[in-house]
């Protein structure tokens, strides 16, 4: 192996140690405990595994949590009205509204209706439009892709003048990766399915962030040598050798990218652990910015 690991579980505890030594500060000196809601509508397993992953987050960082949950027949007048009710409630910092939510309603319009200094996904419209323009700030930064350029500074990766390959333009990842990586200077390059020749667009990345989920999907000989990996994809793979049989792959190949890579993040305990520490740190700024 010749690339640098960039441990995530590590980075990722040393994030939400941070935050929770200033949560304690906060609370001591008598302000409002940040305190995260989220809301999930319908039964999806795999849903209801992160939100209850979010809570407990909460609670190991000293912050509060609310849990509220709708049936999937929730109507978008229900869900609208909840979001109302928590932008009004001043003991909720922030609100995370999990996604996907049933396909009957209108996810754009409610994630339109979070307020602004709420929104710790960053996934409101006007965090997102900030976020692309020129100057502006966003309150608050998509958690994923936050803790892909954060691993990046980490490892000490220059990200100024570099160029830099987005692969995948979803609006949870690569997009909101791709936007922030311009707004440290990089020349970015965004790749999806209608890409041509990709090896060749990916052979001239410094900085390489994968977010397609296609397990294994781009080769060594893709990485330009000494090239920064983040791999964000979490796919399963089948492997008998488990006993749950599958085993978790990115959507680079390991074991052929590391070879090449000069830094290279592993699946898992790469940018997995990150998103949740990311979402830590936006529920601290929002309590924060709320009350100073
Ligand atoms: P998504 O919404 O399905 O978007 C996938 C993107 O990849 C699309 O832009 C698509 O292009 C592009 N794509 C698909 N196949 C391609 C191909 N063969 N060649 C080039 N581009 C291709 O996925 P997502 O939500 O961004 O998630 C991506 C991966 O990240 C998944 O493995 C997911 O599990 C993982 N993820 C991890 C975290 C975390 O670590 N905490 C968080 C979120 C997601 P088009 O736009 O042209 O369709």
């Amino acid at each position: 192996m010749t690339a640098q690991l960039i441990d995530g579980k590590l980075i990722a505890q040393q994030v939400r140690s941070e935050v929770a030594v200033s949560v304690t500060k906060r609370v001591e000196s008598g302000k409002q405990r940040p305190t995260l809601a989220t809301v999930l509508v319908g039964d999806r397993t795999d849903s209801a595994t992160y939100v209850a992953s979010k809570g407990k987050a909460c609670q190991e960082l000293g912050m509060g949590s609310i849990s509220e949950h709708l049936p999937a027949d929730a109507t978008q007048e229900q869900v609208e009205e909840l979001v109302m009710r928590l932008n009004a409630d001043p003991k909720v910092s922030g609100i995370l509204v999990q996604l996907p939510m049933p396909a009957h309603i209108n996810e754009e319009r409610v994630l339109s209706l979070i307020d602004i200094e709420k929104d710790v996904d960053g996934f409101s419209p006007l965090n997102i439009g900030r976020l692309a323009q020129k100057g502006r700030e966003p309150l608050f930064v998509p958690c994923t892709p936050y803790g892909c350029i954060y691993l990046l500074e980490k490892a000490g990766v220059q990200i100024e003048g570099a160029t830099a390959v987005v692969l995948g333009r979803s609006n949870i990842v690569g997009m909101p990766a791709a936007l922030l990586m311009i707004g440290k200077n990089a020349t970015v390059t965004v790749c999806h399915s209608r890409t041509r020749d990709l090896p060749s667009v990916i052979r001239n990345a410094d900085i390489l962030i994968a977010a397609i989920g296609k397990p294994e999907f781009v080769r060594g000989d893709w990485v330009k040598p000494g090239a920064a990996v983040i791999d964000v994809g979490i796919n399963s793979k089948p492997d008998t050798t488990k006993k749950n049989g599958y085993r978790l792959v990115g959507d680079v190949n390991f074991d052929e990218a590391k070879e090449v890579a000069g830094f290279i993040t592993p699946v898992p305990g790469g940018v997995g652990p990150m998103t949740i520490a990311m979402l830590m740190r936006n529920t601290a700024r929002a309590a924060e910015i709320q009350d100073p």
